[in-house]
């Protein structure tokens, strides 16, 4: 389906999203794209490789669950939990849709005062949304920034990617995912501009693979068309690029703006580990929201959650780098707090070592694709 078949025939389900204060998505406002967009530029600021300038390492854990996330409610006694959690490679891209779906949910339960466990982007943004919707939240968590997963991820718009296994793609899984994504990137477009906390920028992919997006779960029209480009339109050796603009999010600003916001809105949060069950029943909220990302497998006796790690590379930032770069072996994107090298995905993998070969396999991917670049 396309977006705007999708977005006319969604428009009475997601009447109550956008009365929530996000604009309608509407054909005639599609201001932020232009079809120049697509076009690369000759001449590029170079980027500085070098290991000596790795400033930081982190292997962060996807909360991977083979169906999906997980957005259900359940009694626990009296009380009413509402989960949303397991958002694999994907889980800042939809956190404003899901979180729009499960504090919907919270809130028809007719509870004032709801409690939301996990400070991670899914948790921080559905505490926001609870808040828009006039409840009393408090959050309560193990873990903040920088931490939690939700501290160790690239920050780029990829609403599919390691999402769930294809066999669960069912027609309702779908709709749920369509109507997220399609919230969540509406919601992306009204935090431009303040600071830097998103930014659209250039992505280059250099000999064909930028992070895989699940092909069954698209909306088209969202981001502009992927465009080849000849040789004079990049600055580049290679022949094969294409080139994409996307969304990047500055991670460590934009947790701290959803924290600083909720505590403004008159949110708290409680540093707590829950360990059983009963630990979550004796709150004294009766209506909950389950954001604990990886943490729900011990918590809920999950056996759909599993981790995929990811390693990360910081490089010193260069304020002037203003495009990204995927090539089959890794890519780099340019955020405030460093040039992010990334890249692997390995499934059920604790470890949160890094691994110094997996370090060399990128910069030596990026290196072989900057080599001989104009700048
Ligand atoms: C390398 C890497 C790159 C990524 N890149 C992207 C990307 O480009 N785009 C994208 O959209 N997504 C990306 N992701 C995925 C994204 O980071 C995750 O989907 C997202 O961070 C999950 O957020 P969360 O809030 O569910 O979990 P978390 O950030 O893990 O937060 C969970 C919260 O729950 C708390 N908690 C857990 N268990 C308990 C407990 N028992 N008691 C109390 N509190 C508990 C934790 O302390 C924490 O506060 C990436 C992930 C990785 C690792």
């Amino acid at each position: 389906m396309d977006r705007r078949s999708f977005l006319l025939k969604s428009g009475a389900s997601l009447g109550l999203a956008f009365a929530m204060g996000v604009s309608s998505c509407s054909p005639g406002n599609n201001l932020y794209r232009g079809s120049s967009t697509s076009l690369g530029a000759r001449r590029l600021p170079r980027v500085k490789l070098s290991p000596d300038r790795i400033i930081k390492e982190t292997v962060g854990l996807r909360p991977y669950r083979l169906s999906g996330p997980r957005l259900d409610v359940e009694m626990l006694g009296q009380k009413t939990i509402v989960h949303n959690y397991g958002h694999g490679g994907s889980g800042f891209s939809l956190s404003w849709g899901t979180g729009q779906i499960a504090a919907t949910r919270a809130a028809a339960t007719g509870h004032q005062e709801i409690a939301v466990i996990g400070c991670g982007i899914v948790g921080l943004t559905t505490a926001r949304l609870l808040q828009q919707m006039g409840k009393t939240v408090t959050i309560y968590a193990k873990e903040m920034f920088p931490k939690i997963t939700s501290s160790m991820a690239t920050g780029t718009w990829s609403p599919s990617h390691l999402l769930c296994e294809e066999e669960y793609i069912t027609p309702e899984f779908k709709t749920m995912w369509e109507q997220a994504c399609s919230y969540s990137f509406q919601t992306y477009q009204n935090l431009l501009g303040y600071g830097d906390l998103v930014t659209w920028m250039d992505h280059y992919i250099i000999n064909g693979r930028a992070p895989s997006e699940t092909p069954k779960l698209h909306i088209d029209g969202l981001l502009p068309e992927p465009k080849e480009l000849s040789r004079r339109e990049h600055p580049f050796k290679s022949k094969n690029v294409v080139n994409q603009p996307n969304m990047v999010f500055n991670i460590p600003s934009y947790l701290h703006h959803l924290t600083t916001d909720f505590l403004n809105f008159g949110g708290k949060v409680q540093i707590k580990e829950f360990k059983t069950l009963e630990d979550l029943d004796a709150l004294w909220e009766d209506g909950v929201v389950n954001c604990t990302g990886l943490g729900a497998k011990a918590l809920f006796n999950d056996e759909q959650l599993m981790p995929i790690s990811g390693q990360l590379s910081f490089l010193i930032p260069q304020p002037e780098i203003n495009y990204r770069l995927s090539t089959p072996h890794g890519y780099i994107i340019p955020r405030k707090d460093g040039l992010v090298l990334g890249g692997n995905a390995i499934r059920n993998n604790w470890n949160t070592t890094p691994n110094p070969e997996q370090t060399k396999t990128v910069i030596a991917a990026i290196n072989e694709a900057l080599v001989g670049m104009r700048s």
